[in-house]
C-alpha cells in the first residue's frame, strides 16, 4: 500500500471520508500529536489500529469529535466541573474520561465502562471530524511506544505503507499528547499530564487531583503502565544540577567512538561544547520540540544524553513525564 500525505483539503477530505466509511484508517493531524484515527463505531476498524501500531489491547483509546457533535449520544453523566472545564478550554488539549454510554465499539475503551472524549482545537483536526461526522478513535499515530509524532513525514516514518493516507497539517503546536482527566467522580482527577495543566483546571473546576501509578500498582489509565516515547537509540537523563557529571559522560562517550549528543535547554546549551540538540526556552517552547528532537537525535546519535530543563512552568509536569518515560528502562 502506498502512503500519500496530502494537505487537508475538499479533495483529500473527500478520500478521507470515503476511507474511514469503509473501515480504515487515516493519520491526522492535531494541535497535540499526530492521531490515527477509524470510526469508532465500527469494531473492526477499531481493531486495525491497535493491529497497525503494535499496540497492547488493554491500552484504551481516546474518542475525538468535533466541537457542535453532540456528547449525550456517546456519554452519561457529566458532572458540573466538566461542563465549565469543557466552556474554558475546549476546543483544546484536554481529554476528559466520562461514564460511556456504550454506543462506540467495546474495543475502543478495551472493556472499561468509561469512555475518554477530545474535542482538538488544530483546525484541520476540525474539518476532517465534521467532514466525517463521526466520533473518530485514535491514538497517537506512531508504532507503540515509539516517540509521538509531531509531523506528518514522522508518521510516515513509523507507517509508511501501512495506512492510506495521512492528512498534513503542519507541525504540531502543543507537542505532547492531551490531558486526561477522569470526571467521573465528585472530583476531576489528572490521569495524564499535559498542556492543560492541574493549576488551570483546579482554577475552574474549584479542585484538581493528580493520580501518580506506581509500578505493578492499578493503573486508572491503562497507558501509564507501558514503555513510551521512546528513541530507538539509547538514552541517558540527567538532573537539571547535574551538568558536569552530564558533560563527564558524554566525554567518555565521544572517547569510547559512540556518537553522543546532548538534549538540553536554551540556557544550559550555551555552556555546552559539543553536539547539541536544543529544546528551546520556555515550557511550550520544549513541549513543541521534545518529540522532534528525540526522534532528530535517535537518526544522527547512538546515545541522547538529555539534561532535564530548569524551567519549572506547569506543562514541565507533562514534559518530565514524557522525557522520563523516554529515557526508562519499563518493557
Ligand atoms: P494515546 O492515544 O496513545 O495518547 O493514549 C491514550 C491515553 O488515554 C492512554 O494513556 C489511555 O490509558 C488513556 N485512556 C483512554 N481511554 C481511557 C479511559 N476510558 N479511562 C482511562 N484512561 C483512558
Ligand atoms: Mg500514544
Amino acid at each position: 500500500m502506498e502512503t500519500k500525505i496530502l494537505p487537508v483539503d475538499e479533495n483529500s477530505l473527500r478520500l478521507a471520508k470515503v476511507i474511514i466509511e469503509h473501515g480504515g484508517v487515516v493519520g491526522m493531524p492535531t494541535e497535540t500529536v499526530y492521531g490515527l484515527g477509524a470510526n469508532a463505531f465500527d469494531s473492526s476498524a477499531v481493531e486495525s489500529i491497535f493491529k497497525i501500531k503494535g499496540r497492547p489491547n488493554d491500552n484504551p483509546l481516546i474518542v475525538h469529535v468535533h466541537a457542535e457533535y453532540d456528547l449525550n449520544l456517546l456519554v452519561s453523566e457529566i458532572p458540573d466541573y466538566a461542563r465549565k472545564l469543557a466552556k474554558v478550554y475546549l476546543p483544546g488539549p484536554l481529554t476528559m474520561v466520562y461514564k460511556s454510554k456504550g454506543a462506540v465499539s467495546g474495543a475502543v475503551s478495551c472493556g472499561l465502562d468509561t469512555l475518554a472524549i477530545r474535542i482538538p482545537s488544530h483546525e484541520g483536526a476540525q474539518k476532517f471530524l465534521k467532514y466525517v461526522n463521526l466520533p473518530i478513535a485514535a491514538p497517537s499515530a506512531n508504532v507503540s511506544k515509539h516517540v509521538s509524532p509531531t509531523s506528518a513525514d514522522h508518521v510516515y516514518a513509523d507507517l509508511n505503507g501501512r495506512i492510506e493516507l495521512i492528512l498534513d497539517g503542519g507541525k504540531c503546536s502543543g507537542g505532547i499528547e492531551s490531558t486526561v482527566l477522569d470526571c467521573t467522580g465528585k472530583v476531576p482527577v489528572i490521569l495524564r499530564s499535559g498542556l492543560v495543566t492541574r493549576e488551570m483546571i483546579a482554577k475552574v473546576a474549584g479542585d484538581c487531583e493528580e493520580y501518580v501509578y506506581r509500578e505493578g500498582g492499578k493503573a486508572l489509565s491503562p497507558g501509564m503502565k507501558y514503555k513510551h516515547y521512546s528513541p530507538k537509540c539509547r538514552t541517558k537523563l540527567f538532573a537539571s544540577n547535574e551538568l558536569s557529571k552530564a558533560m563527564e559522560y558524554y566525554g567518555e562517550q565521544i572517547k569510547k567512538g559512540v556518537r553522543a549528543v546532548i538534549m538540553c535547554d536554551s540556557l544550559t546549551a550555551v555552556k555546552v561544547a559539543g553536539n547539541v540538540l536544543d529544546l528551546g526556552c520556555t515550557g511550550a517552547e520544549i513541549a513543541a520540540n521534545l518529540y522532534g528532537k528525540l526522534r532528530e537525535g535517535e537518526e544522527i546519535a547512538d546515545e541522547i544524553i538529555a539534561i532535564e530543563p530548569e524551567n519549572q512552568d506547569g506543562v514541565m509536569v507533562g514534559v518530565m513525564n514524557r522525557l522520563k518515560k523516554a529515557c526508562a528502562e519499563l518493557k
